[in-house]
C-alpha cells in the first residue's frame, strides 16, 4: 500500500503554515494540498492582491503611505479569489489573473504596510474564514495559527536562514524572467519580516502549539517526508489502509 493511500485517511482538518518571508511556505502548502487532496489558500496572495489594487489606483504613495478610507471603500467591491487546485491554484482580481503581477518586487515592497492596516486584515480574514469553513484546507501566511484559525488541528511555523531564503527567492524570480539582485531581495524580505513582526494587528508570531520546521538545509522532498511522519503520528495513521 502506498504512503499516499495511508495518508488520504487523514481527517478533515485545518493545516496552518506560518513563518517568515520566503521560507517556502506556499510551495510546501501546495504540495501538501496535492498529496492529501486539501484546498490550498494562499493568504499572502490576498494581501498582495489588495496591494496591487492600491498601487494601480494610486492609493499607496512611494513612501508607503496608504489612503485607508479610499481603500476601505474599494474593498467593499474588490473581488480577489482563487481558481484552480493545489499546485495549480491561481489568484484572480475579477476575471483578470494577477498571479504574476502580485509577485513583483514592486508589490513586495508595499505589501507589508498594506497588510498592517486593520481594515485590510479584516477583508482577508473574512475571505479565509469563509473559504476555510468546509475544512480540509491548508493555508499559509503569518497569523493563520494565531489569529485566523487559532483552533487549527495542525500548525507549522517555518524558519530558514535569511541568506538561504534570499537566494531561493532571487532564483525563483529570475526563473520567471524578473531581473532582481540578491541584495534587493534580501533587503526586501528583512524589511517585511521586521514590519510583519512588529505591527499591532496580528503580528507574525509562532503559535504556542505550532511545530517549528527549519528548512534551511532541506529540499521540498525532505519536507514532505517530515510532514508525512508528523501527520502519521498526530492522527494515529500507522498501519491504516
Ligand atoms: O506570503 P507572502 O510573502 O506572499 O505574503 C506577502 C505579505 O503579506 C507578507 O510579507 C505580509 O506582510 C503579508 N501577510 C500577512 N499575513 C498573512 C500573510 C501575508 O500579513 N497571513
Amino acid at each position: 500500500m502506498s504512503v499516499k493511500r495511508v495518508l488520504m485517511h487523514i481527517p478533515d482538518i485545518i493545516i496552518a503554515i506560518d513563518g517568515y518571508s520566503s521560507t517556502g511556505k506556499s510551495s510546501f502548502a501546495r504540495l501538501i494540498a496535492d498529496e492529501f487532496d486539501f484546498l490550498y489558500l494562499d493568504s499572502g496572495a490576498l494581501y498582495r492582491g489588495v496591494t496591487l489594487y492600491a498601487i494601480e489606483n494610486g492609493l499607496v504613495s512611494g513612501s508607503g503611505k496608504i489612503d485607508v478610507p479610499a481603500l476601505e471603500i474599494a474593498m467593499a467591491d474588490l473581488d480577489i479569489h482563487f481558481e484552480g487546485h493545489g499546485s495549480r491554484s491561481m489568484t484572480y482580481m475579477g476575471s483578470r489573473c494577477i498571479e504574476k503581477d502580485i509577485r513583483t518586487l514592486q508589490v513586495s515592497g508595499k505589501v507589508s504596510p498594506v497588510a498592517a492596516v486593520p481594515q485590510v486584515r479584516d477583508y482577508v480574514d473574512r475571505k479565509l474564514r469563509e473559504l476555510g469553513r468546509r475544512k480540509r484546507v491548508v493555508l499559509d501566511g503569518r497569523d493563520i495559527g494565531t489569529t485566523v484559525f487559532p483552533d487549527a488541528e495542525l500548525k507549522i511555523f517555518m524558519v530558514a536562514d535569511a541568506a538561504v531564503r534570499a537566494q531561493r527567492r532571487a532564483d525563483e524570480m529570475r526563473s520567471k524572467g524578473e531581473e532582481v539582485s540578491y541584495e534587493d531581495v534580501l533587503k526586501n524580505l528583512q524589511e517585511r519580516d521586521y514590519i510583519d513582526s512588529h505591527r499591532d494587528a496580528s503580528p507574525l508570531a509562532k503559535a504556542d502549539d505550532a511545530i517549528v520546521l527549519d528548512n534551511s538545509r532541506m529540499t521540498l522532498q525532505d519536507q514532505m517526508v517530515w510532514i508525512r511522519g508528523i501527520i502519521r503520528d498526530r492522527f494515529n495513521l500507522n498501519g491504516r489502509d
